[in-house]
């Protein structure tokens, strides 16, 4: 090890005890960022020979690196240039020691992080300030920090899970009147590509969504809904101009949207997914929707789903939502919490189970009561004896009919994403 120069990072914290959970877990960021920075600017680390502790002296990385083409003082400058580049750069200490163990010093001396008025050496020399209060003001700067961290970590994964979670459903072949990938169903206006152009352009906006979670607090969840409609307005301008006008995915925006704001108002309150408290958080943010968006809108219905509302009285998709995604619970995810992965097989119960229970609002607008009842009850039939025949009995049902269900179809990409929650919850994937 000592004929390799050394590169070591450790943080400036004033007073003992020099480390605890937050100055750990800052350091552990710190550390997976200064890898990467150094993979980027192509300086070899020698990762199988790492030194990583935290005793009195607070927590410390070394690692042995390879010189290549670059100096010593260039290596020292891309240590310089890592601390500058981060937000709390002031914190940390990136070393640079040459193969016989002495520091590489480009002579600059830092600041110091609590006034920034004098160097740092200086304030600590004279014991300008306080130590309570360096470290009071280290730790929350911190905390403040690794908490938006941790938010950015999970809103990046929840947005990948709906992403999956959609480009599942839309993938899933063949479904029944739906636009799969070989088939567009009873739709003449759009294919499979149609679906994966809108998927891209919508999920640009899950995190957002997410955020908007974290970033709620006040108690009555209600008014969540202008802001989480205005982002949603916007995911379908965009819908429609990734699809030159086609209507793909505006039920999947709506139940999504509520899915990804719950999840992140969930998971800014702690580390575990739980399924009830995720349905509570859709169930009060959409306490009274029908009543406010259906049966008082009487006379001014516009949407398909208001024109069902007013001609047959089902509740479509706010219904569903108000119930906190009662089809998906009692129904979908029971049927694919049964399986370890999502294959096909797994998908097509999972579909049917749902459209064997839901009063599908995308049917109706095309029917009437007795086509649905009759879609129901073959989804009902290719569920409880499942096999070829039967499934596309259903889909030549849907052919002959002309109906699509869609709503359905909206429900399974819920549960997907639900089901790919729990398991990443089980993965740790929310834990930091
Ligand atoms: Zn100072």
């Amino acid at each position: 090890m000592n004929s390799l120069p050394c590169l070591s990072l450790s943080l400036n914290v004033p007073g003992f005890p020099k480390s605890n959970h937050t100055v750990s877990v800052f350091f552990q960021s710190c550390l997976n960022d200064l890898k990467h920075y150094f993979i980027a600017h192509r300086i070899e680390i020698h990762e199988n020979n790492t030194i990583e502790i935290c005793d009195a002296a607070g927590d410390f990385f070394l690692v042995p690196l390879s010189i290549n083409d670059f100096s010593l003082n260039k290596i020292k400058q891309i240590c310089e240039d890592f601390e500058e580049s981060h937000p709390l750069g002031r914190f940390i200490d990136v070393d640079l020691n040459d193969h016989q163990g002495n520091s590489v010093s480009s002579g600059k001396s830092k600041l110091c992080f609590y006034c920034r008025e004098k160097p740092a050496i200086e304030c600590r020399r004279e014991k300008a300030h306080d130590f309570d209060q360096l470290r009071s003001f280290m730790f929350l700067v911190m905390d403040e920090y690794c908490r938006k961290q941790r938010e950015e970590r999970i809103a990046k994964k929840l947005s990948e899970l709906a992403q999956q979670a959609i480009l599942a459903e839309i993938s899933l072949t063949p479904k029944p009147g739906l636009v799969d990938q070989v088939s567009s169903g009873s739709h003449a206006d759009m294919d499979f590509q149609t679906f994966v152009d809108s998927t891209n352009a919508i999920s640009l906006w899950f995190g957002e969504l997410v955020r908007e979670g974290f970033a709620f607090h006040e108690k009555d969840l209600t008014q969540a809904l202008p802001r989480l409609r205005e982002i949603g307005l916007r995911m379908e301008s965009d819908m429609f101009e990734a699809t030159g006008n086609v209507n793909t995915q505006k039920g999947i925006i709506f139940l999504m949207g509520l899915s990804l704001f719950a999840c992140g108002k969930l998971l800014g309150q702690g580390d575990h997914f739980q399924v009830e408290e995720f349905r509570s958080i859709i169930k009060a943010t959409c306490k009274d929707l029908v009543k406010n968006e259906m049966v008082n809108a009487v006379g001014s219905g516009k949407s398909h789903g208001e024109k069902i509302f007013l001609k047959y009285g089902f509740t479509g998709a706010r219904g569903e939502a108000e119930s906190g995604f009662a089809t998906v619970f009692n129904f979908g995810l029971p049927q694919l919490i049964q399986s370890k992965e999502l294959n096909d097989e797994a998908l097509t119960q999972c579909f049917l189970a749902i459209a064997a229970n839901n009063n599908d609002t995308n049917i109706l607008f095309r029917s009437n009561p007795e086509v649905l009842y009759a879609f129901r009850k073959l989804c009902k039939i290719a569920l409880e004896d499942f096999n070829l025949a039967n499934y596309v009995a259903l889909i030549d049902f849907c052919k002959y009919e002309n109906i699509s269900p869609g709503g359905s179809a909206d429900l399974l990409a819920v549960t997907i994403f639900v089901w790919l929650v729990i398991q990443a919850g089980d993965q740790d994937h929310f834990t930091f």
